[in-house]
């Protein structure tokens, strides 16, 4: 479904990413893991069209995508939840999620507005309890729920996640990455940047570790679990 091939990326002379290759294959969770400042979030900011990369293809179902402007990937199908969340703090619930859909407004598609935020009031229904809140009054967890909810409004078919359970509660976290687990059963292929690694490798069916901007290891989430040099150096040990 999405395939890169050497991406580089830079911030001025900073190179972040260097000849970055991976494969995401339709309907599974791939996890990206790695240390701090390891190109993660850059990764996947190049995918969604938020940074140019310098160099490298990208190439989803097909369509190279690498120059495309962001507005134009999302309608592609691929969508971000961003690291932070990055909700519109001011604004309400209900309206955070409108402006997930916007493609959607554009072509004044009512219907199709209205059943994705049917599917995502059942996802969580702790959002539809809250669509008049303002989302910045929003637990973590439910703001973090909500920035899921908005990315689902333009109906991906590619979902990227940035950290989703960083600075939440365990408990929460379980609920982050159980709808995780749904949204992908539900048919949506997931990419997934997660510092808790270990739990990310788990539910993955398959998994890239970066290194200062190089993809190091790859394999079955399972295999790099069972990997004791990816266990002491990744994963901090047993
Ligand atoms: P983290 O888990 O800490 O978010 P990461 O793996 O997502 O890390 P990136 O945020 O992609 O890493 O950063 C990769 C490298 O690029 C780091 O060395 C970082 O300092 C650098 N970098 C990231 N954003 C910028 C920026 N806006 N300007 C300059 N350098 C940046």
């Amino acid at each position: 479904m999405l395939e890169i091939r050497n991406l580089r990326a830079f911030y001025g002379n900073i190179q972040a990413l260097r000849d970055v290759s991976l494969n995401v294959e339709e309907a599974r969770i791939v996890s990206i893991v790695g240390a701090n400042g390891a190109g993660k979030s850059t990764l996947l900011n190049s995918i969604a069209g938020v940074l140019t990369s310098k160099g490298g293809t990208i190439s989803f179902q097909g369509r190279e995508i690498s120059r495309m402007a962001q507005k134009s990937i999302v309608e592609l199908g691929i969508s971000l939840v961003p690291e932070g969340r990055q909700l519109f703090t001011h604004l309400s619930v209900l309206d955070n999620l409108h402006l997930g859909a916007y493609t959607y407004h554009r072509r004044k598609n009512k219907k199709i507005i209205s059943d994705t935020m049917e599917d995502v009031f059942t996802l969580f229904p702790r959002l539809r309890e809250r669509e008049f809140q303002t989302a910045g009054t929003l637990s973590g967890g439910e703001q973090q729920m909500l920035s899921i909810g908005r990315a689902l409004m333009a109906r991906p078919r590619l979902l990227m996640l940035d950290e989703p359970s960083l600075g939440l509660a365990p408990l929460i976290v379980e609920e982050i990455l159980n709808t995780i687990v749904t949204l992908n059963e539900n048919g949506t292929t997931m990419l997934l940047v997660e510092q808790n690694a270990r739990e990310a490798l788990r539910l993955s069916h398959y998994a890239y570790v970066l290194e200062t901007g190089r993809v190091v290891h790859e394999g079955t989430g399972k295999a790099l679990l069972d990997d004791t040099a990816i266990e002491e150096a990744y994963l901090g040990g047993v």
